[in-house]
This record gives C-alpha cells, structure tokens and sequence, in this order.
C-alpha cells in the first residue's frame, strides 16, 4: 500500500517551516512540499528587523528554518498542491486525504495549509519592465532611476534595499504612506528618494523611469482549496477574499485539514505570527491524531 504521511505540508515560509519543526519532534512523519522556493515569502524580503532574536537577511532566516526542520526530520520536496480530496478508495483503518501534488498522488492523515500569499497585481499603462520582487531584480536598475507603486511596509522597506542600486528612487502611493514611521524616517534619509503621497494619476511617473516596482498588497494562494471544496461537505473554505477560515486551533472547516500564516483569516501578516501560527497548527495537529486513533 502507498506510503500515509501523519502529516502533508503544503508550503515552506516560516508558518511551514514551524509547524514541521513541532510536528516532527512530536515524532509524526512530515514532509514539507514547495512549489517555488524552501523559505517562502522570507526569501524576497531583503532584510528582516522585527524578528525577536534575529536580526538579518530573510533568507538567513529561512536557511535557519529549514535547516532546524531537517535536522527534526521534516522530509521536504518540491511540488505544487493543486487538489484535495478524502483518501475514499483505499483500505485505510484512519481517514486519510489524498493530495494531487504534481499531478501524483500523497496521502497524508492530516495537513497543514501555508501556502502565504502573491502579490497583488497592478494593471499599468506602460511598455516599462514591471517587477513585484526587489531581492530578485534590484541589481537590473544599477545607476537606473527606480519607480516604486505603494504605501505599506513592503513598499517602503523594499525601498531602502532598492535605492542601494538605483541613482534615484520616487515611490508614490495613491494616499498617505501607511508603512511604519521607523521605515519611512529610514527611507526620507537617504538622497536619491523622493515620496510623493496622494498621488492619483501615475502617467508622468511611469513616462520618467526605467523599471517599476509595485507593491500593493498580497492575496491568499489558496485557489486549489477553494476548488476543492465540493470534495468535502461543499461548504464554503474561506471568506470572499479567499482567506481560510479556521477555529482557534488553526483547523479549516475539514477535521483534520488546518492551515497557518498569511493564507488564514486573520492572519496579521509578520513572520512571527507566522511561526506562531505555524506552532499552533502542529500542536493541534498531533491532538487530532492523537484523538482519531482513540
Ligand atoms: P499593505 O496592505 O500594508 O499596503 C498596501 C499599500 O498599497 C497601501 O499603501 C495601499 O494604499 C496601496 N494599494 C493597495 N491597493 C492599491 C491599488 N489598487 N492601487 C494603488 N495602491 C494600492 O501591504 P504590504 O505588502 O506593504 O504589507 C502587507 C502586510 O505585511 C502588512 O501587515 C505589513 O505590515 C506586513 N509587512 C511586514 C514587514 C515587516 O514586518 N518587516 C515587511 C513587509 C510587510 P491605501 O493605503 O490607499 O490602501
């Protein structure tokens, strides 16, 4: 018979990396899988301040994250989660989910869900190279003039990294920056930026740059879950921006399916709460496990 995993993954961010951590010290068999890259979203954040006992680059913290899961005995593998469906048509003694992975098939006793976010998408007017991520594409605008689109954190803190490269950074956002006053102090500092607030047509910004760099937000990678709903009790998985909805104990509507970080409703969106998420879902992952068997 195919292998049944306590315990399927699906994602690799800190929310991921910590739930394998706690699940596998608690001696259940994990195996973590990723789509794109081991880390998650830490591995396009330049660098990472607000972390408690860590202070660097968000891939040093994701090489951390996963090296600790390894050395727990977290099994990783790469694969995009597309289906979920109940394990119906094999002779299991527990109830099992059957997880389309690269279109194969895993079966697993229960699953965690911390598949993050994307970033939401802008639709600009322009022939200029738009990008969403800085770590990956800053050392294309060495001594180039650099336009951000944007007003949180990941706009401004992207443009502390970015302005290192470009000989002049301009970030506008459509309202007052919303971005920690900490950050922006940061990024009014330095002499090639410029901010410009309110900002309600963008066309004389995008004719005046030679790259763009937008950051609006992000949005829940959860589709697969959503579509798998009529797998299930055809009850509706998450709220109408496609955030998962869980109980205090992160678990979704589905018993035995929980999820964790930025893909749950609620979800505040910093690595930490992340971890912390991460941790719940493990802890109450090993209760039901241990409540099923009963
Ligand atoms: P936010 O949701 O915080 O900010 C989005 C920004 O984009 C806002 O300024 C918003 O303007 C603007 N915006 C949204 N939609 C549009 C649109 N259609 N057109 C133009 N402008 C638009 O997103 P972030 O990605 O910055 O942050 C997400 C979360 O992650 C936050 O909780 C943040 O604190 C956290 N974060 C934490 C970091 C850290 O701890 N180091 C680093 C990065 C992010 P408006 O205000 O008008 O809506």
């Amino acid at each position: 018979m195919d292998r049944v995993l306590d315990l399927a993954i699906i994602g690799s961010g800190p929310s991921a990396l910590t739930a394998g951590i706690y699940a596998a010290r608690s001696e259940l068999s994990v195996k973590i899988f990723e789509r794109k890259a081991y880390g998650g979203s830490l591995t396009e954040i330049a660098y990472i301040a607000n972390f408690p006992g860590f202070d660097g680059e968000g891939m040093e913290l994701a090489n951390g994250l996963k090296s600790q899961a390894e050395t727990a005995g977290v099994e990783f593998d790469y694969g995009e989660c597309t289906e979920i469906a109940p394990a119906v048509d094999i002779d299991l003694s527990e109830k099992a989910f059957a997880l389309t992975i690269d279109g194969e098939r895993v079966l697993a006793r229960s699953i965690i869900i911390a598949t993050g976010s994307e970033p939401r998408k802008m639709d600009l007017d322009t022939d200029k190279p738009i990008s969403y991520c800085a770590l990956c594409d800053a050392p294309l605008y060495k001594d180039k003039k650099i336009l951000v689109i944007g007003g949180g954190n990941s706009a401004v803190g992207e443009s502390l990294m970015l302005a290192e490269y470009a000989s002049e950074l301009t970030l506008i956002n459509r309202s007052p920056l919303r971005a920690e006053k900490t950050l922006i102090s940061q990024l009014k500092s330095l002499s090639n930026t410029k901010i410009e607030e309110n900002v309600l047509d963008f066309t004389k910004y995008l004719d005046s740059t030679d790259g763009i760099f937008v950051f609006i937000g992000k949005k829940p990678a959860s589709d697969f879950f959503a579509t798998s709903t009529s797998n299930f009790s055809g009850e509706k998985l998450t709220d109408d921006d496609g955030y998962i909805l869980t109980d205090a104990d992160n678990m979704t509507k589905i018993p035995g399916i929980f999820a964790a970080g930025d893909v749950r409703q609620g979800s505040i969106k910093q690595a930490i709460t992340a971890a912390s998420d991460g941790a719940v879902a493990a802890i109450s992952v090993k209760n039901y496990l241990t409540s099923v068997k009963k």
